[in-house]
């Protein structure tokens, strides 16, 4: 059965968690494109002030 499309446009952190719950209720119903507008893939931004201050990027420090 063909899948049905699901398209996302912006790469960040709340359109990348919406299509991981897609995909963990109903792994085989979408075929999955997303558009970014940035020239990198996805990245936590939440974890770029501790980077970049030189802490370790462990979740548990
Ligand atoms: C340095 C920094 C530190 C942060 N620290 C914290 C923190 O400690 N705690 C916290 O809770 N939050 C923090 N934040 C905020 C947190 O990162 C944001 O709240 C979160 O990233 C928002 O996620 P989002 O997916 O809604 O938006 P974004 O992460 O901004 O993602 C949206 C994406 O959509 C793309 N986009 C937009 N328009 C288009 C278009 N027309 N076509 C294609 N792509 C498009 C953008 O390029 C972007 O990649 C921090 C942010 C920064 C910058």
């Amino acid at each position: 059965m063909r899948k049905e499309r699901l398209v996302v446009v912006g790469n960040g952190m709340a359109g990348c968690r919406a299509v991981a719950e897609v995909l963990k209720r109903d792994p085989g119903r979408y075929e999955v494109t997303i558009f970014g507008a940035e020239p990198r893939v996805n990245y936590d931004r939440i974890m770029l002030s501790p980077v970049l201050a030189g802490r370790n990027p462990s979740p548990t420090s």
